[in-house]
């Protein structure tokens, strides 16, 4: 329901979970937070209240990190559970990513996915999405590469943001009639379904067509089709009040 996903100098954590109360009107079940770290992904996901997830983290805080996700989930496969919010993480622990809408198709690529050995932890169509990518890049595919593939198989609505835990710098998104804006900051980015998610910290937004995938780094940002072929942005400056 909502996502955001930061790049840059601010421990994320903070920015992550600030962006999810801006959000939290929206409505949702559950929320979660994933974090790159040199020693693998950190993630931390509560069913619930926000506060749920607070309570969490102040028990058991990520590590201070540059690069991360998080997410509400409105939950509409799967219970609204642990397990079932969002980040999901791919069963060899290198993908990690958030989701927003509904992925028709999932159900075969679920079963496609679990013939060739791999299990899957929770009952949402998401996770598909996750362990796909992960074979992707498993065979040697960059990340951005690996979501225009799985884009391209995806029936649907979403908005995905993945991470990838070879990849300190990266966050790709993808999306498909589901919203999703780039928030430009001085040496920092960050990329949601909503600008509320980020104006506390930048008023320079960019907006992207529908069936596009966005590289994002803490100083760049590239918007491509699912073939690969370079689309533009449309920068803009959100003068709302807060
Ligand atoms: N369909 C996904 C799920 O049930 C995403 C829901 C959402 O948009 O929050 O987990």
């Amino acid at each position: 329901c909502g996502i955001i996903g930061y790049a840059g100098p601010r421990h994320a954590q903070n920015v992550l979970v600030d962006a999810l109360r801006r959000m939290e009107y929206r409505g949702y079940d559950s929320a979660g937070i994933a974090v790159w770290t040199e020693d693998g992904l950190e993630w931390r996901k509560k069913a619930g209240k926000l506060s749920n997830l607070e309570a969490e983290l102040a028990q058991h805080p990520v590590p201070v990190a540059h690069l991360g996700i998080g997410h509400t989930r409105w939950a509409t496969h799967g219970a609204p559970t642990d397990t079932n919010a969002h980040p999901h993480v791919s069963s060899d622990g290198r993908i990690a990513l958030i989701h927003n809408g509904i992925i028709e198709n999932f159900a075969s690529l679920r079963a496609e996915l679990e013939s060739s050995g791999i299990a899957f932890t929770s009952q949402t169509d998401s996770e598909v999405a996750a362990q796909l990518i992960a074979r992707e890049v498993g065979a040697g595919a960059g990340l951005a590469e690996a979501m225009r593939t799985i884009s391209r198989r995806l029936e649907g609505t979403f908005t995905i943001v993945a991470m990838d835990a070879h990849d300190p710098d990266l966050l790709v998104a993808a999306r498909r009639n589901s919203p999703l804006v780039l928030g430009v900051g001085e040496a920092e980015m960050f990329i949601a379904s909503d600008v509320a998610a980020f104006i506390e910290f930048t008023r320079e937004a960019v907006e992207m067509g529908q069936d596009v995938v966005v590289e994002v780094t803490a100083s760049s940002w590239k918007v491509t089709d699912f073939e690969g072929n370079p689309v533009e942005g449309r920068p803009y400056h959100v003068d709302w009040d807060l």
